[in-house]
């Protein structure tokens, strides 16, 4: 059944929703959308959430491939890797990658988000509706309550086919959920987040190293900085909600100096609205979600966060969104837009692999806040990129992730036999030079082929 002509009902103008109507406003479909936002080419973003974000090559792709990648391109700074602070403000430079293409890109949700909005208005036959939240859906009738934010008005709208790229709190999926008699898993992780600054110096300049993700690692918990093009840093810090040094320990100002002055003593400075930044910016909450059912066959289908909501420390969720849009546009074109072929070939492609980005980027917390800190890490690290050089079986899981268009479940697979091999070889060495080349190969061959 060839359904080119139908009318698509998307609910959700973030970023995957926003990108995925540029995808379908090219093969042709008129798309409706119901945002529950006010317009953000009009307004500002709210302060504390999440301002910028990492932008890596599965996220460059599809932009590449609706040809909007030279307009992103204005709006990226390149990372080329991590800079660690310890305790005591010394700092140690951690390269991404080993080749020049192999860095990633601190972008402004805003900015790429109303880019994106934009681009899909601009392809044409897209409806926007601000302010416009999705409050049930009937799949029995094909109908949902949409409720006007400014009046309270709630009306009926009729779908043909019905996109949820609501986000992790999705109105859609739990409407799936119901429909199929189950329910999503939404893991908490206990850790939250809050966003705080550090502005660009009077002259216009970075009060630090500007091509760098910054991270001060401090073992249960940790802060990081990501630069913005206004040379100014988006600073994220992530503790436990309960807790010594947790979010329930401290709530004022006069509570979180003390423990900035002790922790991150170099970066305290470089903030002097760290007090009331931390007390008026909201805390948010961060989990994994596990969701059944990403479609109502023929009818429904869940994308983006709204499918698989992850933690943000392996910088993937948005990239991993941008990827879902892709894999949807080639199925469409593959399946001649039939989308009852289309719907389960989509999840079955999707999730295994949003599946595989989650526990990694649950373990990348842990490798960001304790382990990068530790030397034999960065020896492992140093290693990975000796192998790479020499083999071309050996991908840094980092690099399989981050550089790579590999399924993100083969990354998962092949950065366990990394582990294996790379924890044999720094066992009994501290310096890569003392690496036994012998055994690295015997290692590389038995475990990633010949
Ligand atoms: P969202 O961006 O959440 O958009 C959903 C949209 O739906 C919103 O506009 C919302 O207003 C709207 N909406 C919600 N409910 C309704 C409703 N009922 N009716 C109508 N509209 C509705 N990802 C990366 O790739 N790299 C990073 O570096 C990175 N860093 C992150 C840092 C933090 C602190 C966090 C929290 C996340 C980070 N992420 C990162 C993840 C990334 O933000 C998300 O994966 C991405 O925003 C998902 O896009 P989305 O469009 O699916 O969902």
């Amino acid at each position: 059944m060839k359904t080119q002509q139908k009318k698509i009902t998307l609910v959700g103008a973030g970023l995957v929703g926003s990108l995925l109507a540029v995808y379908l406003a090219k093969r042709g479909y008129h798309i409706t959308i119901f945002e529950k936002r006010s317009d953000m080419c009009s307004t500002a973003m709210s302060a504390g959430r999440s301002i910028n974000l990492a932008l890596a090559n599965r996220g460059i792709k599809p932009l590449e491939e609706v040809g909007l990648m030279s307009a992103v391109a204005q709006l990226i700074i390149p990372m080329t890797g991590r800079m660690l602070h310890d305790k005591q403000g010394q700092l140690t430079f951690l390269p991404y990658g080993q080749r020049s293409h192999e860095v990633i890109y601190s972008v402004s949700r805003g900015e790429l988000n109303k880019l994106l909005m934009n681009a899909a208005e601009a392809v044409g036959h897209v409806d926007l509706h601000f302010q416009h939240s999705i409050e049930t859906v009937d799949f029995d009738r094909n109908t949902m309550q949409v409720k006007n934010e400014v009046t309270g008005e709630l009306r009926e709208h009729q779908f043909d086919l019905l996109i949820g790229a609501d986000g992790g709190g999705s109105a859609v999926r739990k409407a799936v959920d119901a429909y199929h008699g189950q329910v999503s898993v939404e893991e908490k992780l206990f850790h939250s987040y809050k966003e705080l600054h550090i502005a660009a110096t009077p002259q216009h300049q970075f009060q630090m190293q500007g091509d760098a993700l910054h991270i001060w690692p401090r073992g249960d918990y940790m802060m990081i900085a990501l630069p913005n093009p206004d040379k100014s840093f988006t600073v994220t810090l992530f503790l436990p909600d309960q807790g010594p040094d947790s979010f329930s320990e401290m709530k004022t100002a006069a509570q979180f100096l003390p423990f900035a002055h002790a922790q991150f003593a170099d970066a305290l400075p470089l903030m002097p609205d760290a007090g009331p930044f931390f007390e008026q910016n909201p805390t948010g909450f961060l989990g994994t979600v596990h969701c059944p059912n990403w479609t109502v066959p023929g009818k429904a289908l869940l994308i983006g966060d709204a499918a698989h909501a992850i933690v943000p420390f392996h910088g993937q969720g948005m990239n991993c969104g941008f990827e879902d849009c892709a894999e949807l546009a080639a199925l469409l074109a593959q399946h001649d837009d039939d989308w009852a072929a289309v719907m389960p070939a989509y999840q079955a492609a999707r999730q295994p692999n949003s599946e595989a980005i989650a526990q990694m980027a649950q373990e990348n917390y842990v490798e960001m806040r304790a382990t990068s800190a530790d030397p034999k890490f960065q020896l492992k690290k140093q290693i990975g990129f000796l192998l790479e050089q020499r083999f071309s079986q050996f991908i840094p899981r980092y690099s399989m992730v981050m550089f790579h268009h590999l399924p993100y479940a083969e990354a998962l697979r092949r950065g366990r036999l990394n582990d294996i091999i790379l924890d044999a070889l720094s066992a009994d060495i501290d310096h890569a030079d003392a690496l036994n080349w012998e055994r690295a190969e015997q290692l590389v061959q038995q475990h990633l082929g010949a």
